[in-house]
């Protein structure tokens, strides 16, 4: 006898994610990537910035930066102790100056000084790896290649319910046959305003949640 294939969670999970999508939608209907950036290298250096560290402190680094060092062949020259200056307050700053340089290097050496589009060649950039790759194709080229598993977005599926993992590629893999491909990379920001301005973590806002009544870890 053929086993039955194990569909029960994602049965229950897909029409609740088109629900829990709208409803986030029309909640955060500004919902954007909040790295502030002008074009995809400063995405990308935005993005390697932002490990361990708030949006608003890269925010508050980058102008710096981008004024010094404003292309990759400007940055592939840079001398490690003056970028490791600039960004120090991001934390991790000697390994972040290390894959900034790096990666404007491989930028100029193997891509004329341009952000290559694809998975396979972002990703093995250094200081770049697939959720670093999801957010500049997601938001600089608006390419739906994944989803960004960053924290929030993490927290937030296993709460409500559509992922029982803890591993981001594994949340990933989950949650893409649940959302229409179009809607990844706005998927990803509509957790992550819900999850900084009411299921915050530790403390989440039930009461105040447009979830609330789809969410299986409500507090009400
Ligand atoms: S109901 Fe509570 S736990 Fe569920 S998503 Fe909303 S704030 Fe988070």
């Amino acid at each position: 006898m053929t086993a039955r294939p194990r569909t029960r969670r994602r049965r229950t999970a897909a029409p609740a994610a088109a629900e829990i999508l709208k409803r986030l939608r029309d909640t955060y209907p500004d919902a954007q990537c909040a790295l502030s950036h002008r074009n995809a290298f400063e995405l990308l250096c935005a993005t390697i910035l932002s490990a361990q560290c708030t949006d608003a402190r890269v925010n508050m680094v980058t102008p710096i930066l981008f004024g010094r060092y404003p292309t990759p062949q400007a940055l592939a020259a840079a001398r490690p102790e003056d970028v490791e200056r600039i960004i120090m307050s991001t934390g991790f700053f000697r390994n972040k100056t290390r894959s900034l340089i790096g990666m404007a290097q491989a930028l100029v050496a193997e891509h004329g000084g341009e952000v290559p589009r694809t998975m396979e060649e972002l990703r093995v950039l250094p200081g770049v790896g697939r959720k670093t790759a999801n957010v500049i194709l997601g938001n600089a080229f608006g390419i739906n290649e994944g989803i960004t598993v960053d924290t929030h977005v993490a927290r937030l599926s296993k709460l409500l319910g559509l992922t029982r993992h803890e591993d981001p590629a594994k949340i990933e893999q989950d949650l893409m046959p649940l959302f229409p491909r179009d809607d990844w990379a706005l998927l990803s920001h509509l957790l992550i305003f819900h999850g900084r301005q009411v299921c915050i973590a530790r403390r989440p806002r039930c009461r105040d949640c447009v979830l609330a009544d789809l969410c299986p870890s409500t507090q009400l």
